[in-house]
């Protein structure tokens, strides 16, 4: 399949602390991304890549319970008509990054030792910040949408990231339209999203 790393690369997590979710898994009858909020399942006859096979994470009953759930169809427009409407905020982008402080390995204090007891000082290096530099946040004059913020797919709320996350599937896959199936009477339950015959999103709405 053609992008199947791009589209795999989207949903992997970007979290280290979850090393086990930042590459795609292989399971029996597909490879599986994740980043736990949100999941891709490839059919393995789409696939040309070669991935560990893992039981863990567990993912086949987030794919049932959806027989007689609601479905409802979204364009690619509608989905950025969405995204568009979200509350506009300052974009930035990150400067430079944390480093500790030597002195005081972060603690922002040093122990000085006299004769008989000793004191905690405020760190002369970081002057008690415990950072010998912090990563700066500069704003870049322009306003983008606040993809934290939720948006409303049938009864439920999804983060806009996770929205544009859909869209940029979409773009991958090569589809205008993808119908979402969900449950009308559990509005925290997953979302099932059927991109085609062999490749499903599930994405977990928020929780308010
Ligand atoms: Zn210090």
């Amino acid at each position: 399949m053609k992008n199947e790393q791009n589209l795999l690369d989207l949903y992997v997590s970007k979290n280290t602390n979850r090393e086990e979710y930042t590459k795609p898994i292989q399971k029996e009858n597909h490879v599986i991304a994740t980043c736990e909020s949100t999941l891709i399942r490839i059919h393995r006859s789409l696939i040309s890549g070669e991935y560990t096979f893992s039981e863990k994470p567990k993912t086949d009953h987030l794919f049932s319970g959806f027989d007689n759930a609601e479905i409802i169809e979204f364009s690619k427009d509608e989905l950025n008509k969405l995204i568009e409407e979200l509350p506009l905020i300052d974009e930035y982008f990150v400067h430079g990054k944390d480093i500790l402080c030597e002195e005081c390995n972060g603690d922002g204090e040093v122990t000085w030792e006299y004769k008989y007891h000793e004191k905690e000082f405020e760190c002369p290096e970081c002057y008690g910040s415990g950072y010998e530099q912090r990563q700066k946040y500069v704003e870049t004059g322009k306003q983008i949408p606040d993809y934290e913020k939720g948006v409303l797919l049938g009864n439920k709320l999804i983060k806009g990231r996770y929205v544009k996350r859909l869209i940029n599937t979409m773009d991958l896959v090569g589809i205008n339209t993808i119908s979402m199936k969900y449950n009308k009477n559990d509005v925290y339950k997953q979302a099932l999203f059927v991109v085609s015959e062999n490749i499903d999103v599930i994405i977990m709405p928020m929780i308010v």
